[in-house]
């Protein structure tokens, strides 16, 4: 696997310490990376205040130290970096419009719903606030259903061929919230772009997210990076792994055991090991075997 200028990156919110549900993410992508030769970046996404847990990020880069993963450059904070994403949401015009809906009405309006559960929005602001409303959040415009543009679609080297109709699927998509952050699709767009990321190897609760990302970085004429959502760790419930549910933070006296079990989720085929320094090229060949095996 050559790939020149690859680059990659582990992408976390800081909401609690590095358990085994984001180890397989960060797994997957610096894997993706090493077998490509490529970069990987690290990106702190903490653009909402609220969910930020203190001392998580100090906490998420001392795990990945201590299981060997080192990262390439400096660690990249989403906080740091509102004056590209206010930039970037100039730059789109009139395809963004404030929106004076709340969350309930939008839900009691629904007219259908979307692949995640949520609600599609119906365009009530579309047109102008209507009286008495005023801003709250700002959206960007999709293509009225049936349009061109409206479908997305694109190869996911894990999943395969994916495709959402925005329109039906989606609706017009916040770009900066009610509470006054930007929104995770913004930020995201923005910043795989800045930071050059060639390859997006994520969890797969993110893959509905991917085609309002492509629209998004169209409307912003940015490249589109290649993407691979591997599947993630669900509790008994089926609801993804998360600090939310009471994901334990990895145990970082077993490096090794944690490495072990991450990599045997993605189903990498690496044999016996006993330091955590011998596992990593192991690893990094079995992942480019699992590739090479997904290619035939
Ligand atoms: N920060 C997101 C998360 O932790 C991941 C973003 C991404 O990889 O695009 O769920």
């Amino acid at each position: 696997l050559n790939q020149q200028n690859y680059i990659g990156r582990f992408a976390p919110s800081p909401t609690g310490p590095l358990h085994a549900g984001s180890l397989v993410a960060a797994m997957a992508s610096y894997l993706d990376a090493k077998a490509h030769h490529g970069r990987w970046l690290l990106r702190i996404e903490d653009i909402d205040e609220a969910r930020t847990a203190p001392g998580a990020s100090e906490s998420i880069l001392a795990a990945l130290a201590a299981l060997g993963m080192h990262w390439d450059g400096e660690v990249v904070f989403q906080s740091g970096r509102t004056a590209l994403y206010q930039a970037a949401f100039d730059r789109l015009g009139r395809l963004a419009y404030p929106c004076g809906c709340t969350r309930r009405e939008i839900v009691d309006s629904r007219i259908c719903t979307a692949a995640d559960g949520a609600a599609v929005y119906p365009g009530t602001c579309r047109d102008g606030l209507p009286v008495g409303k005023a801003a709250r959040a700002y959206r960007l415009r999709v293509p009225d259903p049936g349009h061109i543009d409206e479908l997305v679609m694109f190869d996911d080297r894990w999943v395969g061929r994916v495709q959402q109709h925005l329109a039906l699927e989606v609706g017009d998509f916040v770009l900066k919230r009610a509470d006054g952050f930007w929104a995770y699709q913004l930020a995201v767009v923005v910043d795989d772009a800045d930071q050059g990321i060639t390859h997006v190897v994520r969890g797969a609760d993110l893959l509905d997210s991917t085609a309002r990302q492509i629209y998004l970085q169209r409307q912003l004429q940015l490249a589109t990076p290649s993407y691979l959502h591997v599947p993630v760790i669900t509790n008994a419930d089926g609801e993804k792994l998360s600090k939310q549910n009471g994901a334990q933070a990895i145990d970082l006296s077993q490096p090794l055991h944690a490495v072990k079990k991450a990599a045997w989720f993605l189903g990498l085929d690496i044999g016996p090991v006993d330091t955590v320094a011998a596992f990593w090229p192991l690893a990094t060949m079995a992942w480019a075997n699992l590739e090479t095996a997904r290619q035939d």
